[in-house]
């Protein structure tokens, strides 16, 4: 017996996003559930007039109070479903396979997957299920995951605070296999531990891997200054560039620990500097001291966690790009970040043009930098957009 399917009545008007495909649906949109849904159950999402628009999953705590799965009113979200999707979200990583060990197979959206991530770092998966509808689902994309990707080893870290706006608990632990040691993965040539159950995310930045591989490709005999290092990424790739020095700063002793272990790893003759600091205050004592540095690396935490942070964020992002310019020889080059999806790129490149002109230097982009195509975002759904970057030349 066939219950009626449950149905998510939007208000009048409140279907133009949903026409033009993007994947949420707000809660101010929604005029009324009909019938009964459970967190991350499948609803009929409907309009005003009750023309069909979309099956989605119902998140009755979270302001995204539905995020869709399908728009073709033929297709019924069940295991299958999901299944298919996990394989082809992998099956379209698999000529990224050779680059490194450590891809993102899953970015939730821009899969078909919205709130799911997962990161393979060689034989060890990585999953988040970060909003109630992949969690409703979350055995049978498991086990999808374990089919598609012979992987046997699978950990679960949905400890994200993303978790809390859909009203789910955190949690962490192994699903398939044990707990696992810090994982060996190989990216363009450079070794790397990751600490999937104490590091952040999913316990690396796989997102800068094309990016570090271009700070190496113009590392080549310049001293290197890179902040925010975390575990050394972009210091071991500019260093296997043949950077002539490198000083690394973070304000974790953990990840510095890993990134010196990372460098010993990888066999290069001497050490680098490794500097637990306040990136501000060690940007500041540089100046002072007169120090210059032909490469210079910003990547920053998440400055703006949501909207009502951008102005405070933008304050903090001109300070260390001002910073920075000031610390560039000429000639110099800077990559510089932001992982806030509330900063876009127009604002980023304004508040490093105004840090160029308060540090009274000319500079020139070179390019502009975005996450690698293992975290590729839908064309329907800007929010996807995160991480933003540009190479610049200070003349
Ligand atoms: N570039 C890295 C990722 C950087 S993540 C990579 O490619 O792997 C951001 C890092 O900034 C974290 O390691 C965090 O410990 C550090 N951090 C945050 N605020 C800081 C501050 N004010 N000063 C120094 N480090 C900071």
């Amino acid at each position: 017996m066939n219950r009626p399917e449950p149905t998510l009545h939007l208000k009048p008007r409140k279907d133009a996003s949903l026409q033009r495909r993007h994947p949420w649906v707000f809660a101010g949109a929604v005029e009324r559930l009909g019938g009964k849904a459970a967190p991350g159950d499948t609803v009929r999402v409907v309009g005003a007039d009750g023309r069909f628009l979309a099956r989605a999953a119902f998140s009755p705590s979270s302001a995204i109070r539905a995020r869709v799965w399908t728009f073709d009113e033929a297709e019924t979200v069940d295991e299958a479903f999901v299944a298919a999707r996990v394989h082809a979200a992998v099956a379209r990583r698999e000529p990224l396979r050779e680059r490194s060990d450590a891809l993102r197979l899953v970015f939730g959206e821009a899969d078909g997957l919205p709130g799911c991530v997962v990161d393979r770092y060689a034989g060890q998966l990585v999953v988040q299920f970060l909003s109630a509808g992949v969690e409703r689902w979350r055995d049978a994309i498991v086990d999808a995951l374990v089919a598609a990707t012979g992987c046997a080893a699978v950990y679960e870290r949905s400890d994200a605070s993303a978790r809390e706006r859909e009203g789910l608990a955190l949690r962490a632990g192994p699903i398939r296999g044990e707990a696992p040691a810090p994982v060996p993965v190989v990216e363009h040539g450079v070794r790397y531990r990751v600490d999937v159950i104490g590091g952040h995310k999913t316990g690396f930045y796989i997102d800068q891997r094309d990016n570090r591989a271009l700070v190496g490709e113009h590392a080549a005999g310049r001293r290197v200054l890179n902040c925010f290092c975390y575990t050394g990424g972009f210091t071991l790739a500019a260093r296997r560039g043949g950077a002539a020095e490198a000083t690394s700063i973070d304000a974790s002793a953990e990840a510095l620990a890993m990134a010196a272990a990372n460098e010993r790893d990888n066999g290069f003759e001497s050490p680098s500097t490794w500097l637990q600091a306040n990136v501000f205050d060690a940007l500041k004592s540089m100046l002072a001291e007169g120090r210059q540095f032909d490469l210079i690396v910003l990547d920053p935490p998440k400055f703006a966690p949501s909207v009502q942070h951008v102005d405070a964020a933008a304050r903090a992002y001109k300070e260390i790009n001002l910073k920075a310019m000031r610390l560039l020889a000429p000639g110099g080059l800077l990559f510089t970040f932001s992982c806030s999806g509330a900063i876009t790129a127009d604002l980023l490149r304004g508040i490093v043009a105004g840090a160029a002109v308060d540090a009274r230097v000319d500079a020139q982009v070179l390019r502009q930098l975005a996450a690698g195509i293992d975290h590729p975002m839908s064309i329907t759904h800007p929010e996807g957009e995160y991480l933003k970057g540009l190479m610049l030349r200070r003349m």
